[in-house]
């Protein structure tokens, strides 16, 4: 069946027929005029009933246990009767023809129930490009009714601070390690953090977790909170044993809860779709720069002139802006 129909896709979508789910989804991560312009459509319509879920960012490097813990959390949540669509930002399956997340054998369990939906990575050249589609599925889905979306990103560029702008609280999950426990961190990512959670304090590693906690509390307690409302938790968790996962949960409701009481969900929600609209603009505006005849025929030579010292960038700039400003067609 070949559809072009909007209001198919948008009926499909609303009472979550996952085929058609699946459809509009691949409709939004195609790079095709048409396709791009029938997925418009669609989340236009869809738009006013999306924003519904609680939106849970997950990032940890490879190995700490993201699946495992996805699947632990996840089975929990559909036990409970919610309905959780898990996502994924990994930018790197482009750049490196191979996903560090495609593990075939990743959340089983929650794979085969009904009340999950998971979908991979977008294919994508940067990480701004799959970030949309991720973006744009996170609300479709939450028009299927799915009331809880889990982003997961592995620790690659920007995708935290990417994964972080869309969603509603930001787990960093790590590990317990032999030496400096700061070691290793990417500066900037336990900013990002409204909760730590150390995995695989398990069997001869709980101690050790234990300690790395008290480590990471320190640490988290010399950072300024960004808000007065909420302190980031340091917990620790078993994935595999599918101990502390129940309390990461509560975290996160709690957090949910307060930020909802004081405004801040709502304020922080419409904040990142602005900046998410201003990340747009700012990409089309690129893209449509070097496109301009103009600013193409006149790019080279300027490069050139400024690789041999003749040209200042300033001037350079200029004069590239100058050639747009003229043209009226930006
Ligand atoms: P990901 O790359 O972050 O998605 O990590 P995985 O979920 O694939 O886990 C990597 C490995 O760590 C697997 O062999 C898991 O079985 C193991 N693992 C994950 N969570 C735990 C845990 O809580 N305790 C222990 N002991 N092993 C774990």
């Amino acid at each position: 069946m070949r559809l072009s129909d909007p209001q198919e896709y948008v009926q499909g979508v609303r009472s979550c027929d996952r085929r058609l789910l699946s459809k509009t989804i691949t409709l939004v991560e195609s790079a095709l005029g048409p396709h791009q312009e029938l997925a418009r459509q669609i989340l236009d319509q869809l738009m006013p009933f999306s924003g519904k879920a609680l939106r849970l960012g997950i990032t940890g490097v490879p190995g700490v246990g993201k699946s495992t813990f996805i699947e632990s959390l996840g089975m929990y949540l559909v036990n409970q009767g919610h309905r959780l669509a898990v996502l994924a930002v990994d930018p790197s399956s482009a750049r490196s023809g191979g996903s560090v997340m495609a593990d075939k054998t990743r959340m089983e369990q929650l794979a085969t129930h009904p009340g999950a939906y998971i979908r991979p990575s977008p294919a994508g050249e940067t990480l701004g490009g799959v970030a949309r589609k991720t973006r744009e599925t996170m609300l479709i889905c939450e028009a299927a009714g799915y009331d809880v979306i889990i982003v997961e990103t592995v620790g690659v560029g920007q995708s935290e601070t990417t994964v972080a702008s869309m969603v509603d609280f930001f787990l960093v999950l790590m590990l317990a390690g032999a030496g400096d426990e700061l070691q290793g961190i990417k500066k900037g990512v336990l900013e990002l953090a409204d909760a730590v959670a150390i995995n695989k304090a398990d069997g001869a590693n709980l101690e050790n977790a234990r300690q790395a906690a008290k480590i990471y509390q320190m640490a988290l307690h010399l950072l300024h909170p960004a808000t007065p409302t909420w302190e980031p938790a340091v917990l620790t968790c078993s994935a595999l044993e599918k101990t502390g996962v129940e309390t990461i949960w509560e975290t996160v409701l709690r957090h949910h809860s307060a930020f909802s009481q004081s405004g801040e969900l709502e304020q922080k929600r419409r904040n990142q779709a602005i900046d998410w609209m201003w990340a747009l603009v700012e990409e089309g505006l690129k893209a449509r720069f070097r496109q301009h005849a103009g600013v193409a025929a006149r790019l080279p030579e300027l490069v050139r002139a400024i690789g041999s010292g003749i040209t200042a960038p300033t001037a350079a700039a200029a004069e590239l802006l100058f050639l747009l400003d003229n043209s009226g067609d930006i």
